[in-house]
């Protein structure tokens, strides 16, 4: 008889995920013992992310249809799957949830899992009645669909395998003298386990020097600011009611803080037309006037680009897979470590989304080829991109019919504008125009072009991963290229842009350009932060708060986290850095062994006792911050399936036959 421990660190969906793989994939010999701990500050399954006591206007950016624990007969791994019919996706729950909600006598044995808090929040139920597949749910429903899960799969436990929840941070990690691992926790108790996966998601960082230099200054000033973190924990009710705020950054933190200061505050949206039935368009974000509660404060946004993300398409389903033909069709050498992204991987994608432009404009715009489509098509599949210009003039010849990758990438493109008012104009045009284009569905040809870049970040994971790329072309391609990829494909739901254009007519946001630039100065009343865009004339802007409207990227070097600073420091982990170019780069991703994902100490010896999953590594292993997609061979999956056998293994512990390879 034996007894072995497992301690999971970070009971998010990964770590969550992977209990539920450890579940599946153990086969204890009689007599024998596994102990999981699971150690975390917040409740298992939410975990911080998708807590379910945050406000409900904080939605999700995918859709119902779009989320799943289950490893369901998509996913490739060696272990088990499960059966249809017995692993329902966030959408197939909240139908179940539904049914039970709107039977007044519900059986309690039917909602076994179910947080009863669920069924007695009338606005959850509310939502749970009205979702389809392609709504955006609140995050704190997904949250109790994580907790649901992990409810689950602590009751289907096999005999012989033991839970212990711990509600608390790991702080350090120490090999014992028998090779045991010591677990150190913030409130100073100790634990032991034979082996420990590290599940811990997004990290809290610190400040760029530049940032830090400005938050030094505007604290000696008295200035407020609200730093990059999730939003529902950005202490957004010290803005006061109706003083400017100038705000860094115009994606999903933006749109997450205009809820809370408007919404959260008193104000409603209300619906005074259809923009796409004025274009003549079935689906579509209706167009909202904002009655004011007199509480909000005024929000002068800005960024790098100056333009929000782009608004999610609405396809009246989830959205379609892209076929991916030329990205697909490469193959790479897994040992290089001086893959050209530019050169070798780039031009696949742009094909790929040159000929989805061309595809949809063809079976939704005929009328704008004078010759045969499909011939434009089969020559855009087999030319060189030189040769793309004149191919496309000659087929489509009404230029502003014809895509431009430049023109995607900053609409701005070097325009200068002679007021904050024709900027903001400008603006609200270019809007109104994502939105229509969003109400056209599968007929947009732009949206398909931008949903095939989008779809492209997954897809070239299996190229690049593992430290393939240069460290030359990491920055001059890769990033570059996820940049684009999270404005056109992760931006935020369309009724968010409605309200925005609202918000905009009402004067509570205020755009102030593109390349923003904040600093401290001396002014009449005393020192302000001031933000100029040096595109927009007069556009400076006085405010005694700033709010950083964005999260950091998870990096080794600059995390907060102390478990992260202390191996940092002992040696005992180290950053993922490329290496196939005159001059390394060091990454911020957690260095892990290939296949296994072992921690990796600063000698590059794997830790036979430590693993690391997920966001930790992303850039050594790349696209981690999705959750998982049903019938998408989600990696998320694939990879807790993998590591739950590797740790049973090297626990000695029985693992079931593969069943895939
Ligand atoms: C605001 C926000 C919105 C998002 N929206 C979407 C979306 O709409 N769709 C989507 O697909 N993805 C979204 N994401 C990405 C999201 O992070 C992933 O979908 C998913 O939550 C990743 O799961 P994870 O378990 O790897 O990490 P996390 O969810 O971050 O969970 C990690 C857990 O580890 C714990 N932890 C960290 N350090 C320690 C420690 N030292 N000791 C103990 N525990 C620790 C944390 O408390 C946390 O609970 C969003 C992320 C954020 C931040």
């Amino acid at each position: 008889m034996t007894t072995r421990s497992l301690a999971i660190i970070g009971a998010g969906p990964r770590g969550t995920s992977l209990l539920d793989r450890i579940s599946n994939n153990i086969r204890l010999g009689a007599g024998d013992h596994l102990h999981v701990l699971i150690i975390d500050p917040f409740v298992a399954g939410p975990g911080r992310v998708w807590r379910t006591d945050q406000d409900h206007d904080l939605v999700m950016n995918t859709y119902a249809g779009q989320a799943t624990l289950f490893v369901d007969d998509s996913v490739r791994c060696v272990g088990p799957r499960e059966p249809a019919g017995a692993s329902p996706d966030l959408m197939e729950w909240v139908d179940h949830v539904r049914r039970l909600t709107i039977d007044d006598n519900h059986d309690w044995a039917d909602s076994t899992y179910l947080e009863k808090s669920l069924l007695e929040d009338h606005e959850l139920v509310a939502e749970v009645a009205r979702t389809v597949p392609y709504s955006h749910p609140s995050r704190a429903l997904f949250g109790h669909y994580l907790r649901w899960f992990f409810n689950r799969t602590t009751a289907l436990l096999p005999v012989g395998v033991t839970l212990e929840l711990v509600q608390d941070r790991l702080v350090d990690l120490l090999d014992a003298t028998d090779g045991r691992q010591r677990l150190v926790l913030e409130n100073g108790a100790e634990l032991t386990a034979d082996a420990v996966v590290l599940a811990i998601g997004w990290l809290d960082a610190q400040p760029s020097p530049a940032d830090a230099s400005l938050r030094e200054v505007a604290a000696a000033a008295g200035l407020g600011i609200i730093e990059p973190q999730n939003p529902f924990e950005q202490r957004v009710d010290q803005l006061p009611a109706g003083e400017p705020v100038i705000v860094r950054g115009f994606g999903m933190g933006f749109f997450d803080l205009v809820s809370r200061v408007t919404l959260g505050r008193g104000g409603r949206f209300e619906p005074v037309a259809s923009v796409s039935a004025a274009h003549g368009h079935q689906l579509g974000a209706s167009e909202l006037v904002y009655h004011a509660s007199g509480q909000e404060p005024v929000l002068h946004v800005g960024s790098g680009r100056g333009i929000p993300f782009r608004t999610k398409t609405l396809y009246g389903s989830v959205p379609p897979n892209t076929p991916q033909a030329n990205l697909r069709a490469l193959s790479i050498d897994p040992n290089r470590n001086d893959l050209d992204f530019n050169a070798e991987v780039l031009p696949a994608i742009r094909r790929d989304a040159v000929i989805a432009y061309y595809t949809t404009l063809a079976q939704s715009e005929p009328d704008a080829f004078v010759t045969d489509a499909a011939e434009l098509i089969a020559s855009l599949a087999d030319s060189d991109e030189d040769a793309w210009d004149d191919l496309i003039a000659g087929a489509v010849p009404v230029a502003s019919r014809r895509w431009s990758l430049s023109e995607v990438h900053d609409p701005t493109r070097g325009q200068t504008f002679e007021s904050p008012r024709a900027f903001t104009a400008w603006l609200d045009r270019h809007v109104e125009a994502d939105l229509v284009e969003a109400s056209r569905g599968s007929a947009s040809a732009l949206k398909a072009a931008a949903w095939s870049l989008g779809q492209a970040r997954g897809a070239i994971v299996p190229l690049i991963q593992f430290g393939r790329l240069s460290p030359d072309s990491f920055a001059s391609g890769y990033q570059p290229f996820q940049a684009l990829g999270n404005m056109l494909a992760s931006g935020p739901p369309a009724f968010r842009l409605a309200q925005l254009r609202a918000l905009i007519a009402a004067g509570i946001v205020r755009p102030v350009g593109p390349r923003i630039s904040v600093t401290v100065k001396q002014g009449a009343d005393g020192p302000n932060f001031v933000a100029s865009s040096p595109a927009v004339s007069g556009s400076a802007v006085s405010a005694r708060w700033l709010v950083d409207a964005w999260m950091h990227g998870n990096a080794v070097t600059t995390s907060r986290e102390p478990l992260i600073g202390t191996l940092l420091a002992r040696g005992e982990i180290r950053p993922h850095t490329l290496t196939g170019g005159p001059e390394p780069r060091e990454l911020g991703a957690l260095d892990v062994e290939r296949h296994s994902l072992r921690l990796l100490d600063h000698h590059g010896t794997a830790h036979p006792r430590r693993h690391a999953i997920g966001i930790p590594t992303e850039s050594a292993v790349f696209f981690t911050t999705i959750s998982p997609i049903p019938k998408s061979n989600a990696s998320l999956l694939r990879e807790t399936d993998a590591v739950a056998r590797a740790v049973l293994s090297e626990l000695n512990i029985g693992v079931a036959a593969a069943t895939h390879s």
